[in-house]
This record gives structure tokens, sequence and C-alpha cells, in this order.
């Protein structure tokens, strides 16, 4: 099975850039910065320290994640190390055998770097042209631009205007469609208030953009889910605690399941995050029972160590999977993807010289 899930064709729909940053990567970037800059050695061992030692195994709470999530955006406060990140990302992914990859991130900004959220969201434009248009690459990536819920609402609408702005930035596969496909909402789920978004989301919608958003991550969170669903996102993030209270929750799974909102399932995440208890309570297996569509991500890999067929593995050795049934979530999930149906068709012919044996 772990040959299978390897080998077998896969489509990433849930990874935050900064959370997919590997290791290795990470340690690239600390030598560039100490080669760089004099006076922060102590600001590297601390990073590292601090965020980058937390190894798979380890539990980690919400806090410690965003805790990393902070590092590895102190690492990449200038254009140069946000290439590096997002062509290092794309290579990873594609190694894996990710045939197509929606990568999701805010854009920042830096006054010491000079970055500014417009450059930063060119330096992840360019890393995806650089590393797509190479003959070896079999790649296509796009982009979905993340609002942060922990942030103002005004931040939410520059990054509207920045997606539009450059949803058709040229990455050199012009046939692909635009490389901005959608926006996202997610950040740290503790935060309150986010029916403000809801305008800065539907404006997204008539902009003809298609909206993922990150829901009932946490518990008690079910009036909030309902608001956001009433919005009729495209596809949804977790929704970890909706089977755990099914009863509070009945009108937001019926709603669900008759508009058929695919869920976004990242296994590893959920696990080490603590939002479910073990595996073997997570809510795939009550979405898998309603034959609802499901597809396997990765949320942060790099956070987490893993990978998009570690996660088919975890599956498949979790919910008792079998090969045909892992290969169609897989195949299943282009239909899930932003992109126009030129991209779906595409897929869909590479995926069917797969043979499932
Ligand atoms: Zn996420």
């Amino acid at each position: 099975m772990e040959k299978f899930c390897r080998d077998m064709p896969k489509i990433e729909l849930h990874a935050h850039l900064n959370g997919s940053v590997s290791e290795q990567t990470i340690e690239k970037l600390l030598k560039r910065r100490a080669a760089t800059s004099s006076s922060s050695s102590e600001q590297h061992g601390e990073a590292v320290a601090t965020g980058c030692n937390i190894k798979p195994g380890n539990d980690l709470s919400l806090d410690d994640c965003f805790k990393k999530f902070s590092i590895i955006h102190q690492l990449c406060s200038d254009d140069e190390s946000v290439y590096i990140i997002t062509k290092d990302v794309i290579q990873e992914f594609a190694a894996d055998n990710v045939k197509y990859l929606e990568l999701r991130t805010g854009p920042k900004c830096n006054s010491t770097s000079n970055m500014t959220k417009s450059s930063y969201l060119k330096s992840v434009l360019q890393a995806i042209r650089d590393a797509t248009t190479v003959k070896t690459s079999e790649i296509i990536v796009k982009l979905i631009i993340s609002i942060d819920r922990a942030k103002p609402l005004q931040e939410a609408w520059e990054n509207l205007q920045l997606a539009k702005q450059f949803r058709n930035f040229d990455v050199g596969r012009e046939d692909m469609g635009d490389v901005i496909v959608g926006l996202d909402l997610s950040g740290h789920p503790s935060t309150t208030d986010v029916e403000k978004f809801i305008p800065v989301l539907q404006a997204a919608r008539e902009s003809s953009f298609k909206l993922t958003i990150h829901v009932s991550e946490i518990a008690g969170r079910e009036d909030e889910c309902r608001k956001l669903i009433s919005l009729r996102p495209h596809r949804l993030g977790h929704a970890t605690n909706l089977s755990t209270h099914p009863n509070q929750c009945i009108d937001i799974i019926q709603k669900i399941l008759i508009q058929n909102i695919p869920l976004e399932i990242c296994l590893t995440s959920n696990l080490m995050t603590s939002t479910i208890a073990d595996l073997s309570s997570h809510h795939l297996q009550y979405w898998l029972d309603k034959k609802h569509q499901c597809i396997i991500c990765t949320d942060d890999k790099g956070m987490f160590s893993t990978s998009l067929s570690k996660e088919f593995i975890l599956a498949s050795t979790t919910f008792n999977l079998s090969k045909e049934e892992v290969w169609s979530m897989s195949r299943n999930a282009v239909e899930h993807i932003f992109s126009s149906e030129h991209v779906k068709e595409q897929l869909r012919t590479m995926f069917a010289t797969f043979i499932c044996d």
C-alpha cells in the first residue's frame, strides 16, 4: 500500500505555504540568514530551539503551531526567501507525485526588508512560474489567497484587491487559465467575530473566485459555521467537530450533504493539534459512511513532517480502505479543484493512464 500511495498520481487542495516548508528548507534559510546578517546568530539559535525542533510524534497544541508559523514568518521576511520556500514546496509536492497543487497563502509585508504585500505575491507567483515551466515538471500549481480571521477586516479587503490584481499573472501556462483561483478563510480558530469577513467573501464570489473556508476546527462554533456555510463555499476545511455533536449540528450536516460541499480532510494535522482524540475517532469515517466527497490533504506538511502519500497511507490503514477506495478518493479530487473544466480534463486524461492494481 505504501508504494501504491506514492506511485498514485495525487491532487493537493489544502496546503498552507508557510506550514508546508520542510526542515531542509528551514535549514537553508537559517544558513542564508546567518550569511547575510551579522547580528542575528542568537536569534537563529532561538528560532531553531523554539520552533523548528518540533518532531513528528510530539503533541502540538494549536498555539504551538501558530508559534511555529510565526518563526517561519520571521525567516521568510524578504522577497528572496519567499521565492525559495515556494519553489522548494512545489518541488517537494511534485516529487511526491502530486500532479495538481492549490497552495494557499496570505500576502505579507516587512518594512525592514522593503517587502510589500504586492512584492510578496510576485515572489510566490514567480516561483510558481519557475517551478512549473521547466521541462521535467509535470505539476500544475494554482494559488488561493488566504484571509486571516485574526487580522483586521481592512487586510481582508486588501487581499481581495491583490487577488484581483494578480489573478492572471503570467506563470507561463496561459492554456491553464488564471493562476489565482480562490480565497480561503483561515487562521487561529479561537478568534471570534468572523461575521465581519462575510462581505469580503461575498465580493470574492461575485468576482468569480472560488471559496474554501476552515470551519468547526474547535467545538462550540456551530453558529459561526452556519453563517459561513450560508455563503455556499465550494469546499470546507476540516469540519472536525460537526460529527461529534450531530444532534446540535444536524442542520449544518444536512446542508453540507445537500449542497454536496466537499471536505478537505487533514488527518495528521488534526491528530497533532489534538483537535481529535485519536485517529480511529476521526470524522473521515462519518462522512465516508454517508458517501460524502472527502479529499485527503496535508494542511501543513512541513509543520507535521508528513506528505500527501503518507496521509493516504494513514487513511487506508486507519479506516481499512482498499487500493480501489484510496485511488477513487485521489481521482475524485480532480472534480473539486478550483480551476477550469479544461484543467480538469487534462488531469482526467493524465489520471486515466494510472493502472490500479
Ligand atoms: Zn488549514
